[in-house]
């Protein structure tokens, strides 16, 4: 019943067709009444246009508060979002049509935004949305779209009726740029990739003027099975856009790198596919400091498949009904975040444990293709490690790095955990995070997973999956919640 009632509600979402559900609770009625009418531009232009004094209440005094110092200079250029992925629901509150502000509205906000904000360096930390890439694009056939009951644009595959055209965000970013006194225009909000490469000179724009070294991109899984139930194109598509990032990065003489965000733990994900994926991280020398493990929030499909353990993507019959493997219980969810940090010695033991049950001791081991040592970092000598292709290789150390094993032996001087010349070149990047075996400190945790919307990114407000799960995990009583202020916003 909850999953046939969650596929409802999103087959109704649609402002101009969609119904309003009653549903009878003993003698009374829950009434959901249809989504609102999309603003018009001219209405968001106002509401963005209104006086607001971008600074904290003044109850606040002069206390010091971390969202303020990123929202700060992050301006909203649209709301709303077609993607439609399961574990989200940016949709179910900003609506599926995109509503855009004008140019001039969001070039006058920089303006205020320089003018007004306290210690302004010139520098905008984000000019985007709950997508960065979806400003002015939208449906070519308005009658098609009033009744259109799709719950995306964008998946299994874009729809032919989308105007994909990146003509708008392009000249945006320009004329961004030209505004006095703005130094640089950071993109922070998710790249909807997939749509990316529909424009080949947004791409070439973004990754020349507004990439700061990293660009986060969330393919959110490996596997077809989790990426179906996600409503996320496969990874095909992560491959040629990674080519184009690449291909630019070169092109303006930068040395840029990807970093991809994943969901352990996702309904529709069994062992098998964390397995993979954790094998997919190990062969593209990705060790992830910010992982999410998924966790049921209101409204979004996921949710229902995480309760009702059957998909409401498809049609939910009294006695037939499409199944979903769900990760529950502590430890089947532990496990799979785990393995999407395959490279914490936390780890080790449980990930080796999994591995037999599974029949797969040969990932056990020091030759190249093995996911885990059969013995803890410590007993091992750097050679060996080496030899792994643990801990070395292509490690990179990001802001949020920091408390992984190996990098503060590596800020202390010394490769003493198999770092490389990449880790090492950041090695100001964090703080000391590990003590000299390499181990995560009690209670270190690489952030907190949040989302943002409409401006204001707060953990939770829009249902994406926080998978900062602070429960201590470890056996010895660690904090093991790596997370990791994820831009709000999809993907
Ligand atoms: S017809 Fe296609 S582009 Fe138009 S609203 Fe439906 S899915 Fe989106």
């Amino acid at each position: 019943m909850y999953a046939h009632s969650s596929r409802i509600l999103h087959l109704e979402t649609n402002p101009y067709s969609g119904r309003a559900l009653i549903q009878r609770h003993g003698n009374r009625e829950l009434w959901v009444n249809q989504a609102p009418i999309p603003l018009s531009t001219e209405e968001m232009d106002y509401v963005f246009g209104l006086p607001y004094a971008r600074v904290p209440h003044p109850m606040y005094g002069k206390a010091k508060i971390p969202a303020y110092d990123m929202i700060k200079t992050s301006v909203n250029i649209m709301r709303g979002c077609f993607g439609g992925c399961s574990f989200c629901s940016i949709t179910e509150h900003e609506g599926r049509i995109i509503q855009n502000r004008s140019k001039e509205s969001i070039l006058n906000e920089l303006e205020e935004i320089r003018d007004k904000v306290p210690g302004f360096t010139g520098t905008i930390s984000d000019l985007g949305g709950p997508t960065a890439n979806m400003y002015r694009l939208g449906c070519n056939d308005p009658k098609a779209e009033a009744n259109c009951r799709r719950p995306s644009c964008v998946f299994p595959g874009i729809c032919n009726k989308l105007n994909t055209d990146h003509k708008h965000t392009i000249d945006l970013y320009r004329e961004a740029r030209k505004v006095k006194g703005i130094k640089k225009v950071m993109i922070a909000s998710g790249v909807r990739y997939d749509l990316a490469i529909e424009s080949p000179e947004y791409v070439r724009e973004l990754v020349t003027h507004h990439v700061g070294g990293y660009l986060k991109i969330a393919p959110e899984h490996t596997e077809k099975g989790p990426l179906d139930l996600m409503m996320k194109p496969g990874m095909g598509t992560y491959d040629r856009f990674k080519e184009m990032f690449e291909k630019y990065s070169e092109e303006a003489g930068k040395k840029q790198y990807l970093i991809p965000y994943f969901i352990s733990a996702h309904p529709g994900t069994e062992d098998e596919d964390m397995l993979n994926l954790a094998l997919w991280l190990k062969k593209n020398n990705f060790e992830c400091d910010q992982v999410q493990n998924f966790y049921p929030s209101p409204m979004c499909n996921a949710t229902s498949m995480y309760y009702s353990e059957t998909n409401p993507l498809k049609r939910v019959k009294y006695k037939r009904r499409e199944e979903v493997p769900v990760a529950k219980g502590e430890r089947q969810r532990r496990l799979h975040k785990a393995l999407l940090r395959y490279h914490d010695p936390d780890n080790w033991k449980m990930i080796r444990e999994a591995l037999i049950n599974m029949g797969k001791k040969h990932l056990i081991g020091d030759k190249p293709h093995c996911l885990v040592p059969e013995e803890d970092i410590d007993s091992q000598t750097p050679a060996q490690r080496r030899k792994s292709g643990r801990h070395g290789a292509n490690r990179f150390a990001t802001k949020h790095t920091k408390g992984q094993p190996g990098f503060g032996a590596l800020r202390q001087g010394g490769n003493k955990q198999g770092g490389n010349k990449q880790g090492s070149k950041h090695q100001g990047d964090g703080k000391p995070g590990a003590n000299k075996n390499g181990a995560r400190k009690p209670n270190q945790s690489s952030g907190s997973q949040g989302q943002k919307t409409q401006g204001n990114r707060s953990q939770g407000q829009t249902g994406r999956p926080q998978g900062n799960n602070s429960r201590p995990q470890g056996n010895n009583g660690k904090t093991q919640s790596q997370g990791g202020n994820r831009k709000p916003k999809r993907r």
